[in-house]
């Protein structure tokens, strides 16, 4: 499995070390057309966007401005018409059908807006799922694997029912921890709490904290400017372009990598006295053993 070149180590030659200095995620010039009834329409315009492993980056824009079609782009849910997109060394667009969903199965967590569980499955088994669609760890590892990562999302008492009978914000839980059933180094998520109430969505982003302060890098479309101006990185979409990529830098931020709470979950402590993660996370590799 691919590993986060966290430094430039000494290579045995030139190549290896520009393949370890590589951004994460690289898109040059992404364009992305869409035929409709009234002639081609482009939802990106050429993206260039450089993301770094570690960096919590949040992408925000307008209803329409080509965000989820930017999310697409980097999860190989769709495919570029023009330009390169390159995760984890891998040249997403040059991937065959057959080859991006074990791809992303190993490499990417995938979280969406509506959870997006299976309904037929119970909570552990739809955390399984990943594991056992990319034949990842053994078969008696998968289900403690899963049930571990329930636990680090406090669902672990529920994990033997089905979605139906569990709450939005739950759902969404689950649906994080199932996003880390191969320890992908990479999130990706749409409007992770475009669906949940104020206080659960609080938690939610606070978990996605935990993660990055885990060595997770994430990558998170939302409509919440608060939420969009907690982060290391706001990305700006306008028109399918990057209007602006803003980095914080301030004491604030530095704060919040810091403290194991965040200002925005600070304000509601007592309602999730439970779900905060041990820090460090037990998502590394000591859990994948
Ligand atoms: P956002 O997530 O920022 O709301 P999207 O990326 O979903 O925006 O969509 C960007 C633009 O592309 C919108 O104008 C949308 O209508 C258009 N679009 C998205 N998907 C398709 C499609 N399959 N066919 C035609 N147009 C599309
Ligand atoms: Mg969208």
């Amino acid at each position: 499995m691919w590993r986060i070149p966290f430094m430039v180590t000494g290579g045995k030659n030139g190549k290896q070390e520009e393949a370890q200095a590589q951004a994460l995620i690289d898109l040059n010039g992404v364009v992305k057309s869409y035929k409709t009834p009234a002639g081609e329409f482009q939802a990106l315009k050429g993206i260039d966007l450089k993301i770094d492993a570690g960096e919590f980056v949040a992408v925000v824009g307008k209803s329409g401005s080509g965000k989820s079609t930017l999310s697409n782009m980097i999860t190989g849910i769709d495919r570029p018409t023009q330009g390169e997109v390159i995760v984890a060394g891998t040249e997403v667009h040059k991937l065959r059908e057959s080859q991006i969903a074990g791809w992303r199965g190993r490499n990417i967590g995938v979280v969406f807006q509506f959870f997006q569980l299976l309904p037929t499955l119970t909570v552990v088994e739809n955390v399984m799922l990943p594991m056992d669609f990319c034949n990842m760890y053994s078969s008696r590892q998968r289900k403690e694997r899963a049930l571990h990562l329930l636990e680090q999302v406090d669902m672990v008492d529920q994990a033997d029912k089905l979605p139906t009978a569990i709450s939005g914000g739950q759902q969404q839980r689950v649906a994080i921890a199932r996003s880390l059933a191969n320890d992908p180094a990479l999130i990706v998520a749409d409007e992770p709490t475009g669906n949940l109430d104020s206080r659960t969505a609080d938690a939610v982003f606070h978990l996605f904290e935990r993660l990055v302060e885990g060595g997770k890098t994430i990558v998170m479309v939302t409509h919440d400017e608060d939420l969009a101006r907690s982060v290391g990185r706001a990305v700006t979409i306008a028109d399918g372009q990057i209007a602006s990529d803003t980095r914080r830098t301030d004491p604030v931020l530095a704060q919040v990598h810091a403290a194991p709470s965040s200002p925005h979950a600070v304000s509601h402590p007592a309602e999730h006295p439970h779900f905060v993660l041990p820090s460090p996370l037990g998502f590394g590799a000591a859990a994948a053993d």
